[in-house]
């Protein structure tokens, strides 16, 4: 596994849809252990570039590199495989098993080497000794987001904000190395929203890396180092919170809509 120090790079992404330009010319890097948001007015083309960069979709043009491998046009679980982990919204089939299912159910990771190993170490064995310790993990994981409590309820009856919780839980278990979220935060309550902000920053400070897609401008500015400000396809600022915060365009871009 290298160790880049720059694991995630964007370079010239565009997509259209029709007539739509979508996403137009979008370059960017993200840093290993920081939180960076992506920000940007309804329409900007945050979730399409998410979607570029996590396989669900091709570019027309443009690359995607992932800890120094070009991954542009890679089916998702390739890029999934390789550490790039996006979370998934629980479906359906899976409200109706409980969080420890839905829990063993996560794909398992792949890579040698995982920030949760180095806190869990995990040791080789038969088939069963692997499942004990894929359970042990699951236990460890869940008591981690503090859900533990929760292991026997349905998932469908989960809160907006501990369905957040499960889906951060069940990314982990796939041993990422960059997480990508898309609008983590929302239908989720200010107390649920405070807990899961801490798990985030927690992971952050073990090494995890985040990419966070968001609209709510507020939340990304309090707790990003670095923030990408998209509009209508384009980067229109990258910078710190400060420097976001300053832009007449930023301002501009949000008070026009
Ligand atoms: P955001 O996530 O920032 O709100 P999106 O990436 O969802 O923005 O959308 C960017 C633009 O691309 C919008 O004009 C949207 O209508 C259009 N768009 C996104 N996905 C599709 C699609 N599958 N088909 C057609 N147009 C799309
Ligand atoms: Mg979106």
């Amino acid at each position: 596994v290298s160790v880049d120090s720059t694991p995630l790079e964007v370079e010239g992404l565009r997509r259209t849809f029709g007539g739509i330009v979508a996403v137009d010319d979008v370059s960017f890097d993200v840093e290993r252990g920081t939180l960076t948001g992506l920000i940007g007015p309804n329409g900007a083309g945050k979730s399409t570039t998410f979607n570029l960069i996590t396989g669900m979709l091709e570019p027309d043009a443009g690359t995607v590199r992932f800890n120094g491998e070009e991954i542009t046009g890679y089916q998702p679980h390739e890029i999934a495989n390789r550490g790039l982990v996006r979370t998934f919204q629980i479906a359906r089939e899976l409200e109706e098993m409980t969080v420890l299912e839905n829990m063993m159910l996560a794909p398992k990771g792949q890579a040698g080497e995982s920030l949760w190993r180095s806190v869990l170490p995990v040791t080789r064995g038969d088939v069963r000794k692997q499942e004990t310790d894929q359970l042990e993990r699951v236990w460890e994981v869940l008591d981690f987001f503090e859900i533990d409590h929760l292991a026997d309820e349905y998932a469908g009856n989960l809160s907006g904000g501990q369905r957040k919780l499960l889906e951060l839980a069940r990314a982990l278990l796939t041993d990422p190395d960059v997480l990508l979220l898309d609008e983590p935060f929302a239908g989720v309550n200010p107390t649920l929203e405070k807990r899961l902000l801490e798990h985030i920053h927690e992971l952050r400070d073990r090494g995890y890396t985040f990419l966070i897609v968001e609209h709510d401008m507020d939340l990304i500015m309090n707790n990003c180092e670095r923030v990408i400000v998209m509009h209508q396809g384009r980067i229109l600022k990258d910078g710190t919170p400060a420097e976001i915060k300053e832009s007449e365009e930023v301002i501009e871009a949000y008070l026009g809509g």
